[in-house]
């Protein structure tokens, strides 16, 4: 497994994977702005793939290049149709679909406005993102030393390339430190998210999340709260502290790369193996992505 594919889509034509390079002087490489998504294509039951939730992936994507103030040259149906024919091209049904757009090489500096946009994706082959052991039993996170981004410091509702400096220091902290994954707290201090997917937390059958205030508002996040309504199970969008997540019953992470991950350790306080509505969750969800629950079906683009 790698992230080698026969193509990868780059503005406007699909080109061998060897030759999808850019110019060494691209401004987004030199000071991070620009912005991407993480979709999945999950195997239908007639064998062919299916896009999960294409379209919010792809509203997100232009919300967020909107707000970068990049004029992105490509509509949604463009773009829709761009990722559906690189699909078909790689013929990778089971896949991590990567759209990214970024401003090229022409002129330096943080004020050059007029560099042209690119816009590329690529798809590869990713399993479990925070293991197959951990998605299965749950993995051990820590609470990190790096604070999430203040709420005016960045755009937190876009999928920023430069916001990632923060995640990358937080998760290798956390791994370097023994543990899977890094739990960020907020300016203030309240619970925040994971580097790359959003927190649940229950107790007694009351579920809480933070608000999508200064975290990334996730596509899956959205998935989980209405399966969780759609059972009748209260979901509070509310502030926390970390101490909440040391007396709760069940903790889990999601995000489009991570899927539903249990938590079953925060900061060595034990939270448990995953227990019955992070596996409820975890059920809908696999079964829901594969096209197998009726009322989460129209959110699946066959291709
Ligand atoms: C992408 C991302 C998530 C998860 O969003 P999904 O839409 O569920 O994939 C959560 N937090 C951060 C910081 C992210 O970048």
């Amino acid at each position: 497994m790698g992230i080698e594919s026969k193509s990868i889509w780059m503005d406007g034509k699909l080109v061998p994977y060897e030759d999808a390079k850019i110019h060494v002087l691209s401004h987004t490489l030199h000071y991070g702005l620009g912005v991407f998504e993480g979709i999945r294509s999950y195997p239908q039951a007639n064998g062919r793939g299916g896009v999960f939730k294409l379209d919010e992936h792809l509203r997100r994507l232009l919300d967020s290049a909107k707000m970068c103030r990049m004029d992105v040259p490509w509509t949604h149906a463009q773009l829709k149709e761009a990722v559906v024919q690189t699909l078909r091209e790689n013929d990778m049904p089971d896949c991590y679909i990567r759209p990214i757009i970024f401003f090229g090489a022409g002129k330096m500096g943080l004020g050059a406005r007029d560099n042209p946009v690119h816009c590329a994706i690529a798809v590869w082959d990713w399993g479990k993102y925070l293991g197959d052991e951990g998605i299965r039993n749950g993995i051990r996170v820590q609470t990190s030393t790096f604070t999430r981004h203040h709420v005016n410091s960045n755009l937190q509702r876009a999928k920023v390339i430069g916001h990632y400096v923060n995640s990358v220091l937080a998760r290798y902290e956390a791994v370097e430190n023994g543990y899977d994954e890094a739990i960020m707290l907020d300016g203030a201090g309240y619970v925040a998210e994971g580097t790359g997917e959003n927190l649940f937390a229950c107790r007694d059958g009351v579920v809480k999340t933070p608000p999508v205030v200064n975290i990334l508002g996730g596509i899956t996040r959205r998935t989980v709260i209405d399966v969780l309504k759609h059972d009748g199970i209260q979901v509070h969008e509310m502030h926390f502290g970390r101490d909440a997540l040391y007396v709760a019953d069940e903790v889990f992470l999601s995000g489009t790369a991570a899927e539903i991950t249990p938590v079953r350790e925060v900061d060595r306080r034990a939270v448990g193996v995953p227990g019955p509505l992070t596996r409820r969750v975890q059920d809908v969800y696999n079964r829901g992505v594969h096209g197998e629950v009726d009322w989460l079906r129209p959110f699946i683009t066959n291709w």
